[in-house]
């Protein structure tokens, strides 16, 4: 499990880097994973080491780890102009062409981009464009922002304060007031014994409802949601949820934010993750899959009616307050328009279902005789495994034990990246995967997870 605590990586990492999401004394104990090198697919670490990356990375390396196109449009484009910005009426040409190509491909007819630099940024803005919309049409009372327990929408206050997450607000004193959570959709955990999807979904929006009028329907700004949920442990919803949710938000004209940060570019097997679940939003966030992470671009994609409200807002003379150094940053914006590029050529869209099914296959083939897996779910590329004490009951593990962090240590050592999420086992690799990685990651999964059930069985997790 050790990448090499010996390094003098290892040794300047540990003294001076302060990592995110890492337990500082289990990384002094055990060493940083060095990851020194991306060969499609796959990364190698250190000590020459490969790993299949089933999680591309952070739900991002959509095309693996070391495309040259990639690095070439970078190179190109920083020989011609490495930087300008969109403050004060300027643009350049990479930014604007991809503006109008992301409303294309979004479906937001009408529509305009508005481009940051992360899927947090991305997120706040929407919160900002949903204050102002509202504000503009003389209901400036309409704040409250609504999303869900087990959400995850990025780490800065106000998207660390609509994530669902204890981890995200223990610490800081999140959420923000204003920053409320309704029910996950989580057929598996939420849907009640004898309950059908139907009824569930009822229950849903009914749950969503009330608390919109508990709260006030003048005092709610917007839902926010991402199409599948990816980091609170891979949670389709159920069948006609976003229908029957986007019922009751038009009755209380409360906005639906779509946060695609993860589903987007292909991963559910469709463009958007919103086709895949029947989403219609006033605004959508892009990120991650936008440049398969190659460049720290990200994006939100009004509707018509937010931009209205914008520009109508500003016709005063004021100006949208608000913006990034970085955002509409020219390389960015042609890593992104050669990433989409790829996208199309490989056509990305028809393979992720493709693969996806075999993939799905394959989990489901390896999953099926465990003694501790209990559900497996999932779209498209992006799929989770849940552990559990007890399969016929759906009894959780106690969370002490961490099995989930165990099987993915297991399959670590293997060579294979999972990521877990509580005891949920995450798989979400690079769109570009083929049959040869289906099994290899099938494979090296059937190896830890037969290695935890012995742990487990033998007690010593
Ligand atoms: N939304 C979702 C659904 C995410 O999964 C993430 C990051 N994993 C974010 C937003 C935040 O993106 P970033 O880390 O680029 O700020």
């Amino acid at each position: 499990m050790l990448s090499n605590t010996q390094s003098e990586t290892n040794a300047t990492d540990l003294a001076y880097h302060l990592h995110s999401q890492t337990n500082p004394q289990a990384l002094s104990r055990e060493g940083a994973y060095i990851v020194v090198k991306g060969d499609g697919t796959h990364v190698i670490d250190e000590n020459g080491k490969r790993y299949i990356d089933a999680m591309a990375g952070l739900w991002c390396a959509s095309l693996g780890f070391n495309n040259q196109r990639l690095g070439r449009a970078a190179a190109t484009q920083y020989e011609e102009l490495g930087y300008y910005h969109s403050f004060y009426g300027r643009t350049n040409p990479k930014a604007a062409n991809l503006s109008k190509k992301l409303v294309e491909l979004t479906g937001m007819a009408g529509g305009k981009t508005f481009f940051v630099t992360s899927g947090s940024e991305a997120n706040e803005t929407m919160v900002k464009l949903a204050w102002l919309y509202h504000a503009s049409r003389g209901k400036p009372t309409k704040r409250k922002i609504i999303a869900r327990d087990r959400a995850f929408h990025g780490s800065t206050i106000v998207a660390g304060s609509m994530c669902g997450l204890e981890m995200m607000h223990r610490e800081f004193g999140l959420p923000l007031p204003g920053f409320i959570h309704t029910l996950c959709p989580n057929n598996y955990r939420v849907r009640l014994p004898g309950e059908s999807e139907a009824e569930f979904v009822s229950r849903l929006a009914g749950e969503l409802e009330r608390m919109i009028l508990r709260e006030g329907p003048d005092t709610i700004a917007a839902f926010i949601a991402e199409p599948v949920i990816a980091g609170g442990g891979i949670i389709p919803p159920p069948a006609g949820y976003f229908e029957a949710v986007q019922k009751v938000l038009a009755k209380y004209d409360i906005l639906c934010l779509d946060d695609e940060v993860v589903c987007g570019f292909g991963r559910t097997g469709n463009w958007f993750g919103r086709e895949t679940v029947g989403m219609t939003p006033d605004m959508m966030s892009l990120a991650k899959g936008i440049t398969s992470s190659y460049f720290p671009l990200a994006a939100v994609v009004v509707s018509p009616k937010i931009l209205e409200a914008v520009e109508r807002y500003n016709e005063s003379g004021t100006s949208f307050g608000h913006g990034f150094t970085n955002a509409a940053h020219p390389v960015g914006a042609a890593v992104a328009a050669e990433t989409i590029a790829i996208y199309e050529e490989l056509d990305i869209v028809p393979h992720v279902r493709k693969i996806g099914a075999r993939l799905h296959q394959k989990l489901a083939e390896v999953t099926k005789d465990s003694p501790i897996v209990g559900n497996l779910r999932g779209v498209g590329l992006m799929y989770g495994v849940e552990l559990v004490e007890d399969p016929s009951t759906g009894t959780p593990f106690a969370p002490a034990r961490q099995i989930g962090a165990r099987l993915a240590a297991i399959a670590y050592e293997n060579g294979l990246v999972v990521r877990a999420m509580r005891d949920t086992v995450g798989f979400c690799p690079p769109l570009i995967i083929d049959d040869n990685d289906v099994e290899e990651i099938g494979a090296k999964l059937q190896k830890a997870l037969r290695e935890t059930e012995k742990a487990v069985q033998a007690k010593s997790i």
